[in-house]
């Protein structure tokens, strides 16, 4: 966690050139620093965590606010400072977007009352892990549905397994436009974290293709953004040209013959290092500017290959 935060913390709100970039409007900031509020329009607003580049919207309704993942216990303090930073209003409903740990502990502390709402596919999860830090979600959502708070209206998304198998897209009306929120499955300007984790890449691809066709203004990821919409086809081109990229190199690459157990594995090793080396070379060109691609492409190939290899 602490290397993914320290990473994030290089990479993340990076610049990306584009005809529609996202300008700021800061309205709070603590005064340590760490935390800060954005101001969307239409009742829209972002919390970051600098140090650890995190960051949850939230809805201020005309008598309630809607908060996106807590993040942590210690963050979550901060949250809710920032929150009373812009609205004496309460914090009814908080929205977990998927089971990860890493966005979702904390709601208790963040607003003790509040209705706690997630995918099925979340409750299943923490009900398995039995977190005693995450209170678990009272009402479930899935896709097509909607999460009304006085006079705001957030649609509900959900094309299967992607980064988890429980992680829901939000889209908040802004006054920019309409946004879809997708924590880790989009991230702006930014190569997919490492290898993946936690994820079907099968159904990411598939989930890719079902937000493209919200056809959303703007995109916010979990630690990145918001970025143009287009960045949700980014991401899915990313995918279909490494699959496409990954299937190339595996059938130019020479494996050579093996005559012993120990040698088929060294071989084995290094023909792979050979396909995913030439892969990522093929995408240097059209993905190389952006953060993240020498260190993570090479691990995000490591397991497109084994979506390739398995199938899912
Ligand atoms: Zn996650």
């Amino acid at each position: 966690m602490k290397i993914l935060l320290t990473v994030l913390a290089a990479l993340c709100f990076a610049a990306v050139a584009s005809a529609q970039d996202y300008v700021p409007n800061e309205v709070y900031r603590s005064a340590d620093g760490a935390a800060s509020v954005e101001d969307l329009g239409e009742g829209v607003y972002l919390f970051r965590w600098w140090p650890g580049f995190y960051v949850s919207p939230f809805v201020v309704g005309d008598d309630v606010v809607l908060a996106v993942d807590p993040v942590s216990r210690d963050v979550a303090v901060l949250y809710r400072d920032a929150v009373a930073a812009v609205t004496d209003l309460p914090i009814t409903k908080i929205v977990y977007s998927h089971d990860h740990r890493d966005h979702i502990v904390g709601a208790d502390v963040l607003s003790p009352d509040a209705e706690v709402i997630a995918h099925p596919g979340t409750l299943a999860s923490l009900q398995r892990r039995s977190d005693p830090d995450i209170p678990l979600p009272q009402t479930l959502v899935d896709n097509g549905d909607t999460i009304e708070i006085s006079g705001r209206t957030v649609g509900v998304h959900y094309f299967g397994p992607n980064h988890g198998d429980s992680n829901i897209g939000l889209t908040f009306q802004t006054g920019m436009g309409s946004m879809l929120v997708f924590v880790d499955t989009l991230e702006i300007g930014i190569v997919p974290y490492r290898t993946l984790p936690d994820t079907n890449v099968h159904g990411y691809i598939a989930t890719l293709r079902g937000a493209s066709q919200l056809g959303v203004d703007w995109a916010l990821g979990g630690h990145s953004g918001p970025g143009p919409g287009i960045w949700i086809d980014n991401y899915l081109n990313y995918f279909l040209d490494m699959e496409q990229a990954l299937i190339k190199a595996e059938a130019e690459v020479v494996q050579l013959p093996s005559d012993s157990v120990e040698d088929v594995i060294a071989q084995g090793e290094r023909y792979t290092d050979a396909v995913i080396a030439r892969a990522v070379d093929d995408l240097r060109p059209a993905y190389g500017q952006w953060r993240g691609f020498e260190a993570w492409a090479p691990l995000n190939a490591q397991t497109v290959r084994m979506y390739i290899i398995t199938g899912n």
